[in-house]
């Protein structure tokens, strides 16, 4: 059993995410939900309400921990001691660019690998910026990102 880390950007955190981080979690012995510093994008969330969010939504599951990082996922690695970088697949477009990001990972650190989940056909449409697009135009979230955080999307969407 390994230490894993998921990382990305939750901004905001999907059911597509959370269905990843439960089935994973049952699959690893610590999983830590990497959260993207990403200053250059235009993020609807500060990282740490990302942090407080996720932690929110996964403090039932014991073996996971959330934790914000900028820079090499590779440093992060290296600090937390984990072997495993995991992602979610959606598609073949996501394959693409992450069959490039694995790789490039693995030339910069040949003892790490990156393991691939597939999401569950359920979400296989969602991502963080269609939530928001449907947010921005008023449409329902309900069932697309946990219950948890609908009403910070929504208050959020709405000061911009
Ligand atoms: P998004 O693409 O939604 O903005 P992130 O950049 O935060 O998401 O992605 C973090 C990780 O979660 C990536 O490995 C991504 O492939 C995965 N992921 C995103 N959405 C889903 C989903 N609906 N099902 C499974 N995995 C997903």
């Amino acid at each position: 059993m390994k230490k894993a880390i998921f990382p990305g950007s939750f901004d905001p955190i999907t059911n597509g995410h959370l269905d990843v981080i439960k089935r994973s979690s049952r699959v690893f012995e610590e999983l830590i939900v990497g959260v993207l510093v990403n200053p250059e994008k235009n993020s609807l969330f500060t990282v740490d309400e990302r942090v407080e969010q996720i932690k929110n939504v996964v403090k039932h599951l014991s073996n996971v921990k959330v934790k914000k990082f900028s820079g090499l996922l590779i440093e992060l690695m290296n600090k937390e001691g984990a072997e495993v970088i995991l992602k979610g697949l959606r598609s073949i477009s996501d394959f693409e660019y992450e069959f490039q990001m694995a790789s490039l990972n693995n030339k910069l650190d040949p003892s790490k690998e990156t393991v691939f989940m597939m999401t569950k056909a359920k979400y296989s449409y969602l991502s963080s910026s269609s939530v928001k697009q449907v947010a921005m135009l008023g449409g329902c979230i309900k069932g697309l990102v946990p219950e948890e955080i609908i009403p910070d999307i929504i208050k959020k969407i709405n000061s911009k």
